[in-house]
């Protein structure tokens, strides 16, 4: 059972961010054929509005969301992470939701057991994880269930699998500690909860690591090969004691038995193995962008997810949450920030800080002719669009939401063409006992 956990470290402060009337909502129109068939309506009558502009499409939004509020009450909750749109972030905020960071919306079910439908706009391993800590009576639903993150695209159990079998055959499964980053499915994270695993997240990797260090065992991190390195710097963990399994369809058809003397001794030596999945948003950022930024005389701030010579170059490097704090409440004392990290989130802190005097650039706009002068978004998050909110809440009221867009533990959807597999009763009940206790090992490890 899993204790109250609605502590400091998961408590949401409101975005400081304002909605103006004039302000363009940031997704991009998709085309009709992108929505799912009981969507396209809604879609349509989107598409059909003069402009983008929310004060021409919260009017629009009002006659569906106001009718699903007043229906459900106090029992709906609405959640989106921070790499949201501003305008989706900011209407969640004022139809009563919640902002979070991963580590964040991951207790939301959990931590306010009188919500019974929890509707999330943000990629899907994030609603999944919610769904996993769900009370029984709570619903948790996605507005795009097509919202996939690439780094856990390319770490899907059955390319995990392989790495976990061999080296549990040539060490021994009670000398190998798996531990996942929140970024991967519920079936990634039962894996390594099966195995006495944890999860970790951007703001408590470091801790958990720690915690993992002391067992005396390999390390099996799933994904980030970035964050990994990250984390191996600055726990002082020596390069030759780091061994990589290549990610994606690569990490399904590689063979620890196949390999040649001298990458076999170097998995033998390694302390940390790496699954070698990673963030492209976040790989884009490089350490000559840090120096730009520096000789023009901002302060540079980047997410553990970045490269590690960029995480060496900048001056500090922190999860959503710390980020956003950082520059928000100008903790250096520099009023000038560079941040490298999802675009959609710079964005929403450079307007929060515009009334501040701050000044905020994406570490990505440097000028520097080889890049092309522009941050990246979180693409697949961002499908979660205004029609798509609207007519997830509609169909809910109605009683006639598509049980697509319901999260249940266990669920893969492809993100190319939608189609989604659902485990039966029996392998959820795996998937949940077992994603618990890498989820709780967590939760304990960082509230303790
Ligand atoms: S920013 Fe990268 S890691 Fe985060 S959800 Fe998007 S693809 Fe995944």
């Amino acid at each position: 059972m899993l204790k109250d956990f609605s502590s400091k470290s998961t408590c949401i402060q409101k975005t400081q961010f304002e909605l103006k009337p004039d302000m363009p909502v940031c997704q991009a129109d998709y085309p009709l054929d992108w929505y799912q068939a009981e969507f396209i309506p809604y879609a349509e009558e989107y598409l059909a509005l003069p402009d983008r502009n929310l004060a021409t499409v919260i009017p629009w939004m009002k006659q569906y969301i106001e009718p699903a509020l007043e229906h459900f009450g106090d029992k709906l909750l609405l959640l989106a992470h921070y790499y949201m749109g501003g305008d989706i972030v900011k209407l969640i905020e004022k139809f009563g939701g919640q902002i979070g960071d991963s580590y964040q919306l991951a207790l939301m079910a959990y931590n306010h057991p009188e919500k019974k439908v929890i509707v999330e706009s943000a990629v899907h391993f994030m609603a999944e994880t919610i769904s996993i800590l769900a009370h029984q009576d709570q619903h948790v639903y996605i507005t795009n269930p097509k919202a996939g993150c690439t780094m856990e695209m390319f770490a899907k159990d059955f390319m995990v699998q392989p790495a976990l079998d061999d080296l549990n055959e040539r060490y021994g499964k009670d000398k190998i500690l798996p531990v996942c980053y929140m970024n991967t499915s519920g079936r990634i994270k039962a894996m390594s909860g099966a195995q006495g695993g944890a999860v970790c997240t951007s703001s408590n990797v470091k801790k958990i690591f720690e915690w993992a260090l002391k067992q005396d065992k390999k390390i099996l991190f799933i994904p980030d090969k970035n964050m990994g390195e990250n984390v191996a710097a600055w726990l002082n963990i020596p390069t030759e004691k780091i061994a990589y399994w290549p990610g994606g369809t690569d990490g399904a058809n590689y063979s620890l038995f196949a390999q040649d003397e001298k990458t076999l001794k170097r998995f033998d030596e390694a302390q940390l193995i790496l699954f070698s999945s990673y963030c492209g948003v976040h790989t884009y950022y490089k350490p000559e962008m840090v120096d730009y930024w520096h000789e023009q005389g901002f302060n540079v701030v980047v997410h553990p997810e970045c490269e590690k010579e960029t995480m060496q170059a900048a001056d500090c490097c922190g999860s959503t949450a710390f980020i956003y704090d950082h520059v928000v409440n100008d903790r250096a004392g520099t009023k000038k920030y560079a941040i490298g990290t999802e675009n959609h989130m710079v964005q929403n802190v450079r307007l929060i800080c515009l009334d501040k005097g701050i000044e905020v650039v994406n570490l990505g706009d440097a000028k520097i002719s080889k890049y092309k002068g522009m941050g990246c978004g979180c693409a697949t998050m961002s499908r979660n669009d205004p029609p798509h909110l609207v007519a997830t809440l509609d169909l809910l009221r109605l009683g006639k939401i598509p049980a697509y867009n319901e999260v249940l533990p266990g669920d893969v959807v492809n993100e190319f063409t939608g189609d989604k597999q659902t485990l039966d009763a029996d392998g959820q009940r795996w998937i949940i006992d077992n994603a618990k206790i890498a989820l709780e090992n967590m939760i304990r490890i960082t509230e303790s």
